[in-house]
């Protein structure tokens, strides 16, 4: 499940944008839909993985048995996606380079898995050092890394 959202994420990288990517699943292993961040490819703040994979997967009945991948810990905003449809499982790739609400969702009965993925940490990692501006405003840290824009 993680290599499809890693080639989302390296989509995402190859389109000049952020590289997340994400896909959501039954928990049978069925991919229901997948995305990638694209708020540089479409100057859309909204486009995270999580929510273009939640939109390409269509109307759904129930998402409990449903499984949200992505190569990173979701944000506050996508974490609140998952609750707000009650996704049963979250799988990460790595909350190293960033910790979004994946606490959180465990206190919510979320079951929460980490891969610590090597392969997402370095590429993201290697994204934000050469981007971090770009990432800041993904993240709403607002300057708060001290770079100048
Ligand atoms: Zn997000």
């Amino acid at each position: 499940m993680l290599a499809v959202a890693l080639e989302e994420a390296r989509q995402g990288l190859a389109e000049g944008g952020i590289p997340i990517g994400a896909a959501l699943f039954t928990r049978d292993g069925r991919l229901l839909g997948r995305g990638h961040n694209r708020r540089v490819q479409e100057n859309d703040p909204s486009v995270h993985a999580e929510t273009d994979a939640f939109r390409k997967a269509g109307r759904q009945r129930s998402y409990r048995d449903t499984v949200m991948v992505t190569t990173l810990s979701p944000c506050w905003y996508c974490s609140g996606l998952v609750r707000q449809f009650g996704i049963g499982t979250v799988v990460m790739g790595e909350a190293v380079n960033f910790q979004g609400g994946h606490e959180w969702l465990r206190e919510q009965g979320v079951a929460v898995i980490d891969l610590n993925n090597a392969e997402c940490i370095r590429m993201l990692g290697d994204w934000i050092a050469a981007n971090p501006h770009v990432w800041n405003e993904d993240i709403g840290a607002d300057g708060a890394c001290g770079h100048a824009r």
